[in-house]
């Protein structure tokens, strides 16, 4: 399965609360990659509450480096937002820097958080991206760019899922890419989720494969990466994704 064939390249947008998140899409961004077309990166903080031990500041450092390694993996841009981790304000006003951001990049395919979500930061970014994907398209709402409507969003993580990506070729490159968020996936995710003992939690390659070994058994493939369509529902959401709807 390939990304429908267009004459103009197609810029898939993932937008996660943290530099991380957009793990749980890379493959779909690689494919879009691979098949000649444009992904970027968005994380609206660069995750300054994420560790045990490190200093936010310096933790906001390390990220933002880790995510810049991920991006150039995936060979996706990136964009680093500044809001605060754990604090991201479900207003207006961040609604309105999404807009702008949206109305830079020109999105065909935009994939963030699932509504339910235990961080409270995904969940925040879940509803201003549900909210500036509307407000973006409005031509009266000024901002600094011109308005642009959005084709289609998903939501990742998001329980029940409608929409699969095969990833069984791009797999391998989103472990190296997590790979790249060394403190995630090596310390933060293993002491805080699991326990320093790591509570029989198994190494996170073999989590992201068996993850996406799940989703594929549902949709048919080796590999996948599920979503759910919010706009516009399934099954029409599959002109643009590299889809199998789940019967
Ligand atoms: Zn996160």
């Amino acid at each position: 399965m390939e990304p429908t064939p267009s004459d103009k390249p197609l810029h898939v947008v993932s937008i996660g609360a943290h530099p991380d998140d957009e793990i749980s899409c890379a493959g779909t961004l690689a494919n879009y990659v691979r098949a000649g077309h444009r992904a970027t990166v968005v994380t609206m903080t660069r995750g300054g509450m994420g560790h045990m031990t490190l200093p936010s500041g310096e933790l906001k450092r390390l990220r933002s480096e880790e995510a810049a390694a991920c991006a150039r993996v995936l060979g996706a841009d990136l964009r680093l937002l500044d809001f605060e981790d754990s604090a991201i304000p479900e207003t207006r006003d961040a609604a309105l820097v999404l807009v702008d951001v949206l109305r830079e990049l020109r999105p065909d395919v935009v994939i963030t958080h699932g509504p339910e979500q235990r961080h409270p930061d995904h969940r925040a970014t879940c509803r201003l991206v549900s909210d500036a994907y509307y407000l973006c398209s409005l031509p009266l709402l000024q901002s600094a760019h011109p308005w642009h409507g959005v084709g289609e969003v998903y939501f990742f993580d998001a329980g029940e899922t409608d929409t699969y990506v095969d990833i069984t070729d791009t797999l391998e490159l989103k472990t190296q890419a997590a790979a790249c968020h060394r403190s995630q996936y090596e310390d933060w995710l293993v002491v805080h989720d699991a326990g320093v003992d790591r509570g029989g939690l198994p190494d996170f390659r073999v989590r992201l494969r068996e993850r996406a070994a799940f989703h594929g058994h549902r949709c048919g493939v080796r590999y996948a990466e599920a979503f759910r369509a919010y706009w516009p529902r399934a099954p029409k959401a599959a002109p643009l994704l590299p889809v199998n709807a789940a019967s």
